[in-house]
């Protein structure tokens, strides 16, 4: 339902948690985030962005790469293990996801035959998964080489975010019938499924195309296609839009 992201210099915890509020008019049944912080680490809960708020006010948040989201179940009842960001097996890859993976089913029957065991009920999961098993193939497939590998594979809908415990540089979002959009600051990067988490940062932003996937780092923006070809940068102006 609501993606948000954070690459940078500041604490990602309170920016994704500010952007969450800003997301929860579009109506949602959990929320979660994941911080890079050494590893990845997730917080995620039912209910409203308050509970996940007051949950994760007793742990120990911190990173400056994150990403976040509140979802509005179509695979797996409205849970906490069901809840966004999903972790790969060996928490190598964290996912949050707007839209429906329509081939899960038969995904997760491929990944079990390869021994990937599951913690969810949902079709996202799946992807992060599916990731994982990529990047284990060969020392020479990348973070993002896995994404668009894993997303190769995909038919369905999605606009996602993912980040990568082996490759912490990194901040990934890609979409297909999913809106995402770019927020550019000064050595800092904002994500969401829509601009209003990122106005108050930055009026500069990039409105992600289908099959477009972004990999952002603090200092550098890199727009390609799910295929890897390159895609040229539009920057729109925030301000100019009323
Ligand atoms: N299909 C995913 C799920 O059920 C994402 C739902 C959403 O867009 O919030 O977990």
């Amino acid at each position: 339902c609501g993606i948000v992201g954070y690459i940078g210099t500041r604490e990602a915890f309170p920016v994704l948690l500010n952007g969450l509020k800003k997301l929860e008019y579009r109506g949602y049944d959990s929320a979660g985030v994941a911080l890079l912080n050494g590893s990845l680490e997730v917080f995620k809960k039912a209910g409203k962005v308050s509970d996940l708020e007051r949950f994760a006010g007793t742990q120990n948040i911190s990173g400056d790469t994150g990403i976040g989201h509140t979802r509005w179940a179509t695979h797996g009842e409205p849970s906490d293990k069901n809840a966004h960001p999903h972790l790969s097996a060996n928490r190598i890859f964290s996912v949050v996801h707007n839209g429906i993976i329509e081939n899960y089913a038969r995904l997760k029957t491929d990944l079990e035959k390869h021994k990937f065991s599951f913690r969810s009920e949902t079709d996202t999961e799946v992807l992060a998964n599916l990731m994982e098993y990529f990047y284990m193939q060969s020392d020479e497939v990348t973070a993002e080489m896995a994404v668009q590998l894993a997303l190769s594979k995909v038919v369905g809908a999605y606009g996602i975010a993912v980040l990568c415990s082996r490759e912490k540089d990194k901040l990934i979002v890609a979409r297909k019938g999913s809106p995402l959009v770019v927020g550019l600051g000064k050595n800092e990067y904002f994500v969401a499924s829509d601009a209003s988490p990122i106005a108050e940062f930055t009026s500069h932003v990039v409105y992600l195309n289908d099959y477009d996937m972004a990999v952002l780092q603090k200092n550098n923006f890199t727009l390609k296609n799910i295929e890897n070809k390159p895609v040229s940068v539009t920057i729109s102006n925030l301000d100019m839009q009323i």
